[in-house]
């Protein structure tokens, strides 16, 4: 392996920093030796803290109505070919209910931003969470919202919010958004949510439209200044019905290599092996893992629903019963040397 890209990556997890440079470096490496020795670093500096746990969490995808028009979303407000769905209260308690039984001690509530979910509603599901599963922690992805709203939804005891931020650069952010949504508003709810008090999961696509190397060091940067609790990285896959259909997705080896470069940097951040990741390799959730990535979060969702939540083309596990995905989960972990926790999976300092 060429010398220079060993004592790289010994001086990123050495400084948990990187510059230009030395991410371009990172990025270009593709020979066998140097992507093994960095995933493998990453891998070590995983295991430090987490050992061979892969942390679980319950995805309950509770609503694809959306007011948004990302261009890169399958869910998308213009998307006249969506099947609309959300679910009932009892529906999302059935799916915990399940889901608890199962081993899942997180569950999180995702969505596309739909106002019939008021801040009274989403109050209402997470303290009946809350209430029926003392013992779990209730992560929210459902988008942007006022710091007030944040707020409620805290006090009625949600702990985590993941929100993408998607990409840190302006003319990229544009590139992939409509004028009406904005880099600095999205950034400024990932600040109001950490001032609360929230875990907070920041995060973007790999290989989206319009990304390069400068991009991407600025998404490096923004993480490092935020210091989040988790990252949620994953490929970009196109979606038929939206105006990135004929844009090319996201690779798996960018996706493993920056895993480990966001390992090597967050020695302690929660980071998934995303069901995109999934989608693009049949091993690519092991393969995630065996590069720094140290959460997974199998479907909770009813399988009647599954195939409606359509981020993206090809989406896995549409058809499988939650019961299913567990088990297919456990034994894929096995398969690599770890166990899946039964535990609410918190941020180890
Ligand atoms: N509405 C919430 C929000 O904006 O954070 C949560 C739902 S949103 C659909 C969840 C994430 O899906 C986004 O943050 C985005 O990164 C990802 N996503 C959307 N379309 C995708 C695509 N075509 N390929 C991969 N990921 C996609």
């Amino acid at each position: 392996m060429n010398k220079e890209i060993k004592s790289t990556i010994n001086k990123v997890k050495q400084s948990r920093n990187i510059s230009l440079e030395q991410l371009k470096l990172l990025l270009e490496i593709n020979d066998d030796e140097g992507v093994r020795f960095i995933r493998e670093e990453a891998v070590k500096v995983c295991q430090k803290t987490y050992g061979n746990q892969v942390l679980i969490r319950g995805l309950i995808e509770f609503t694809n109505f959306c007011k948004n028009d990302c261009y890169y979303c399958g869910i998308r407000r213009s998307n006249s070919q969506a099947d609309r769905y959300r679910l009932t209260k009892e529906q999302m308690l059935d799916c915990c209910a399940s889901g608890y039984q199962l081993g899942f001690r997180t569950f999180v509530m995702q969505g596309g931003e739909d106002g019939y979910f008021t801040d009274d509603k989403i109050c209402d599901l997470v303290s009946a969470i809350k209430e029926k599963y003392p013992d779990c922690a209730v992560t929210l992805s459902i988008g942007e919202k006022s710091k007030e709203s944040y707020k409620r939804y805290f006090d009625a005891g949600a702990d985590r919010y993941l929100l993408r931020h998607e990409t840190a650069d302006e003319a990229h952010y544009k590139k992939l958004h409509p004028e009406e949504m904005s880099l600095a508003h999205r950034k400024q709810c990932l600040w109001d949510l950490k001032e609360i008090g929230y875990q907070v999961g920041c995060g973007f696509m790999v290989g989206s439209p319009g990304q390069t190397v400068e991009t991407l060091y600025e998404d490096l940067q923004f993480i490092r200044e935020l210091q989040p609790h988790m990252v949620g990285i994953g490929p970009f896959i196109s979606q038929k019905d939206t105006p990135f259909a004929d844009k090319a997705s996201g690779t798996m080896e960018q996706t493993l290599k920056l895993l480990a470069i966001i390992r090597l940097i967050h020695p302690h951040v929660l980071l998934p092996a995303t069901t995109a990741l999934g989608t693009i390799h049949p091993k690519g959730r092991e393969l995630g893992i065996l590069s720094g990535a140290n959460v997974v979060m199998p479907n909770l969702s009813p399988v009647n629903v599954r195939e409606k939540y359509k981020l993206y083309d090809n989406k896995i596990c549409t058809g499988n019963e939650a019961a299913e995905c567990r088990y297919c989960m456990e034994n894929r972990m096995k398969s690599i040397g770890y166990e899946v926790a039964v535990s609410r999976g918190d941020y180890i300092e």
